[in-house]
């Protein structure tokens, strides 16, 4: 008796089980943002220590990383607000 091959990622799964209807498309944006998301926090940490270690000339390098990201992230919360709004998933 073989093991059937499971082709659903865990959103997938999780909407069938919640009887939600999944959506590709948000799925995509949502990874995206989250990906930003876990950036920003890793630049924000980063900064922290070099502030905490008396390197400032780092931390001052990292203030334009850490703006750019942030913009970032709000083109992809705003992509992901945008279609599902349009889309109503
Ligand atoms: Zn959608």
């Amino acid at each position: 008796m073989g093991a059937e091959r499971c082709n659903f990622s865990s959103w997938q799964l999780v909407c069938r089980v919640l009887g939600v209807e999944y959506c590709e498309t948000k799925s995509n944006l949502m990874q995206a943002a989250e990906d930003t998301l876990e950036r920003l926090i890793r630049l924000a940490r980063f900064q922290r220590e070099a502030l905490e270690s008396g390197s400032e000339g780092t931390a001052a390098a990292i203030d334009q990383e850490l703006e750019q990201t942030f913009g970032e992230k709000e083109r992809r919360l705003g992509a992901l607000y945008e279609h599902t709004r349009e889309h109503g998933c």
